[in-house]
């Protein structure tokens, strides 16, 4: 058994930017003020930070995978200003219901499918039962729980207003206002020792 790295999966839209439907263009794109720092003091304290992001976008022919690079590109530039670092992005382009045939599919990388998560963490070499998933809807939730990460909710996106939970997707570990919040969580409740 090896003992892999920690991790923190993020999903993007409502959890290090805002909820903007679609991000077909990059003016659309606004990371919160808080995203550099958070993302940083994962980086100081050892994670891995993986984001997973659902792309549907590309299959329904609204964006391409060269655009969604364009959109990743920006925010490492963004994050790199302050010295905070992604380490890998992942996307699922599909849609079971897919406009574009090629990526019209019933996938296992779409959240809640844990299949980006499972996919870091043999690339990586992660440590599940050392990290967690943070995202702004129970998709997001479910999928981390499905891959046997802990995971929480922040408010600053889809959660912020909508109402109930769909029945049946599992309950976050915690509920925080926003990404720099979950991270405190995060640090306070990790094991892992400090940053050397
Ligand atoms: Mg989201
Ligand atoms: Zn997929």
């Amino acid at each position: 058994m090896s003992a892999g790295r920690p991790a923190v999966f993020l999903d993007r839209d409502g959890t290090m930017s805002e909820e903007r439907g679609f991000i077909d263009r990059l003016e659309l794109l606004e990371i919160f003020p808080w995203t550099t720092d958070a993302v940083r003091l994962l980086n100081r304290a050892g994670f891995a930070v993986v984001v997973v992001t659902n792309q549907s976008a590309i299959g329904r022919g609204i964006i391409d995978e060269p655009f969604l690079q364009t959109v990743h590109d920006a925010i490492d530039r963004h994050l790199a200003r302050a010295g905070a670092r992604v380490d890998r992005y992942y996307f699922c382009p599909h849609h079971p219901e897919a406009k574009l045939s090629a990526y019209r599919a019933v996938c296992r990388c779409r959240k809640p499918e844990p299949g980006m998560l499972e996919q870091a963490t043999r690339e990586l070499g992660l440590d599940p039962a050392r990290s967690f998933m943070v995202g702004d809807r129970l998709i997001d939730v479910a999928c981390g729980h499905a891959a046997g990460v802990r995971s929480l909710l922040v408010r600053s996106g889809h959660s912020a207003h909508s109402g109930d939970a769909p029945p049946g997707l599992s309950n976050p570990d915690a509920i925080l206002n926003n990404l720099m919040e979950a991270v405190g969580w995060i640090l306070r409740s990790s094991s892992l020792s400090p940053a050397r």
